[in-house]
């Protein structure tokens, strides 16, 4: 079973989230928990967290098929140890926010040694982080996304990810995210059946297809491993539409939330269309 959904809004509450995801006749969808662009937020209302939940009740939503993002501004491998600290705390509030809505997944981008830290050093303070939030919280898994290598964030290349995991305690609550813009603008092709074959045999050599918990589905306006993130409309971007069909039609990515953060909203509810057809 493939489920398929966008990073649909939740203006006007969390529960607005889940009736615009069955709006695009999504099976899955991705959502802030809160402003994804500020470091306080409103501690969730039991009346907001009992709406989220008939909701997705009502729309047949799951926890599997549901991964909320964290905040952009959350660096979880600061090289400062007062501003490590910051983001930590904001990312157990994260945490605990899903736990309170009844998911069971949180993706993050895993942070930025700001040229100030060795790789190493990023890496470690990345894990720590991790397992300072799930003994903080139960139930929910911090999901690691791959990134395009913008700047000084880590974790575009696989080996990045398994170095985080390697450092984590409890296995059973880590795992990954790939979005596929991110990869190709970090080196990793998929432009050919081919080329995919490589891509995620390298991530089932490195990290292990035991750790995917998502995909974020996305075309890239950026060019082949020039670590810039820019995503694009399926079919529109360098990646072409061959790697969609290929991840439809492949069970290795069964049973987990494949998100759309294309950048044309409007055409979501066609995108996902066409993919369920490919699967
Ligand atoms: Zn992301
Ligand atoms: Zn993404």
């Amino acid at each position: 079973m493939k489920y398929i959904g966008a990073h649909v809004s939740a203006a006007g509450g969390v529960d607005q989230a889940v009736i615009r995801a069955h709006e695009i006749k999504a099976t899955a969808f991705a959502l802030f928990t809160k402003n994804q662009r500020q470091w306080q937020a409103a501690p969730l209302s039991a009346d907001l967290i009992a709406r989220f939940k008939a909701a997705c009740e009502q729309y047949g939503y799951t926890s599997a098929q549901i991964l909320p993002h964290d905040s952009y501004l959350i660096n979880l491998g600061h090289p400062d140890d007062e501003a490590l600290n910051k983001s930590r705390v904001a990312f157990i509030d994260e945490m605990a926010r899903c736990q309170q809505l009844g998911l069971s997944l949180l993706n993050f981008h895993p942070g930025s040694h700001l040229k100030q830290i060795e790789e190493a050093d990023c890496l470690a303070r990345i894990a720590e982080s991790i397992n300072i939030a799930l003994a903080a919280t139960e139930g929910v898994t911090a999901v690691i996304e791959n990134t395009a290598g913008q700047g000084s964030n880590l974790g575009f290349r696989f080996e990045h990810l398994a170095a985080i995991i390697d450092g984590v305690e409890d296995k059973s609550r880590v795992g990954v995210c790939i979005d596929t813009c991110h990869a190709f603008a970090g080196g990793y092709d998929l432009r050919t059946e081919a080329d995919c074959d490589a891509t995620f045999a390298e991530f089932d050599r490195v990290v292990g297809f035991q750790y995917l918990r998502g995909m974020h589905l996305n075309d890239a306006k950026s060019a082949f491993n020039s670590r810039v993130d820019r995503h694009h409309s399926l079919g529109e971007g360098n990646i072409g539409k061959t790697a969609f069909s290929y991840i439809m039609k492949d069970a290795r990515f069964d049973g987990i939330p494949m998100i759309l953060e294309t950048v044309n909203p409007d055409i979501w509810a066609d995108e996902i269309a066409w993919l369920k057809s490919e699967a």
